[in-house]
């Protein structure tokens, strides 16, 4: 690109930025946050009367307020409590495409503290793009970390991987495809990573040893792999011994418990709940204790089970969802008791009429449902959620991090709902005041699937 152009560009970048009516970060430029409680992501005891440095999109130092440098942007800060900006580790930005809507929902998230974003399989065009828009600060929004699906062809009948494929024959998709043992897994991984994702998920109609060679191979490649907690039929202490980085859904753990585990995902019976006492199953305990021995991260998504437990009372009809609300908060309490590290994901958004995105009842639910320490809850929803997305440079109060930052007027310590009481958002720098939100207006996420 010749130079005028560069130019160009980078103008228009910046007034973009100025629309979303946020304060890009200069890129050396000096901002002090002075005078706040830091809560810095790791679980350690908040820090009063400190002051976070910021130069350009990255925290230079974290002092107390009496050694901080003169001068520079000061934001009115003083008196908040500023945790690491919040990470959703289960969204589905572009299932069935419709950038309005993605920007409505992720301008709410952006306001609403979310930083960071793990998309769990979509259509990966939409989401490289959404994920250049935000980078470059032409939207308000969270980054985006997505993935590119793998599953057995029986799974590619899913509406859902002809809407997230659409123009392509579904299972031949570089970000949607059908494996087999006759697969090149090498080629079929590095054309995954050619499709910008993060890694892969595994999402369905897979056998274990099969899995198994999918997560060897992408590690030789040095990309992740984030997987369902049961493949159907790979179980979930398959998943584990494979090596699989990050596994989602509790309720799909308790497939363990069961002699006879669903083969195919379509056609799966419930986890059986009379199996539990307490959230405790012997085989379900040992998977834990396994996961805690390895560092593998459980994705929780306690709030989906919620939403199917509300679909289930509105239709009493429908068939019954496969697990419920209360047997996925007792798992996750068990997961937690176990020393399993648990991140804070939704898949799913909440109401267009409110005010702030499902993240904050998925960690309500993690801390008045599972028992969670407020402190954990938010290192589930900070630190854990940058090591799900492999973000080493997020997720934590600390010099070189990124300067993602929530400040809220409340204390989120002794409860989480506090996070709610957000003031100020801030993005790689860039800060993002609630007073600007614009609520999700009903016709900007109109259709959106
Ligand atoms: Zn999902």
């Amino acid at each position: 690109m010749r130079r005028s152009a560069m130019i160009l560009a980078a103008a228009l970048t910046v007034s973009a930025s100025a629309a979303a009516g946020a304060r890009a970060a200069e890129p050396d430029g000096l901002t002090v946050y002075a005078g706040v409680t830091v809560i810095d992501g790791t679980g350690a005891a908040p820090r009063p009367g400190m002051a976070v440095v910021v130069r350009g999109e990255r925290i230079e130092a974290v002092v107390p307020l009496a050694q901080a440098p003169a001068g520079g942007r000061r934001p009115d800060v003083a008196g908040l409590y500023v945790t690491p900006g919040l990470i959703d580790t289960h969204v589905h930005l572009a299932t069935s495409p419709d950038r309005r809507a993605a920007e409505a929902y992720m301008r709410r998230m952006l306001y609403g503290g979310v930083t960071a974003v793990r998309d769990m399989a979509g259509d990966a065009r939409a989401l490289a793009d959404l994920s250049r828009a935000s980078r470059q600060g032409e939207i308000a929004a969270p980054d985006v970390y997505y993935s590119a699906l793998m599953a057995g062809p029986d799974f590619f009948k899913d509406p859902r991987t002809q809407a997230a494929a659409r123009g392509v024959e579904p299972g031949r998709a570089p970000w949607m495809q059908a494996i087999t043992d006759e697969v090149d897994l090498p080629l079929a991984v590095a054309l995954a990573r050619g499709t910008g994702a993060s890694a892969i998920k595994i999402y369905a109609d897979l056998p274990g040893p099969l899995t198994a060679r999918i997560v060897a191979e992408a590690h030789r490649q040095g990309f992740r792999v984030w997987a369902h907690g049961m493949v159907f039929p790979a179980t979930p202490a398959e998943e584990v011994a494979a090596g699989v980085d990050v596994l989602s859904h509790v309720c799909m753990l308790g497939y363990e418990a069961s002699d006879v585990k669903p083969a195919a995902y379509h056609r799966r019976a419930p986890v059986e709940a009379d199996r539990f006492k307490d959230g405790g199953n012997p085989k379900v305990d040992a998977l834990f204790a396994e996961m805690a021995r390895r560092g593998t991260i459980l994705d929780a998504t306690d709030h989906v089970y919620v939403e199917l437990d509300q679909a289930r009372a509105a239709d009493p009809k429908a068939p019954p969802p496969y697990c419920t609300a209360s047997l996925a908060e007792a798992l996750t309490a068990r997961a937690y008791k176990a020393g399993v590290r648990i991140t804070a994901g939704t898949d799913g958004f909440a109401p267009v009429e409110s005010a702030y995105p499902a993240l904050h009842d998925e960690m309500e639910l993690l801390q008045n449902k599972a028992g969670m320490a407020p402190l954990d809850v938010i290192a589930a929803a900070t630190r854990n959620g940058a090591a799900a997305a492999g973000q080493a440079d997020m997720g934590e109060i600390a010099p070189g991090k990124l300067a993602d930052l929530v400040f809220v007027s409340r204390d989120p310590s002794r409860d989480v709902a506090a996070m709610r009481s957000v003031m100020l958002t801030v993005k790689r720098g860039t800060d993002y005041p609630r007073k600007d939100y614009r609520p999700i207006a009903a016709d900007e996420v109109r259709g959106f699937q």
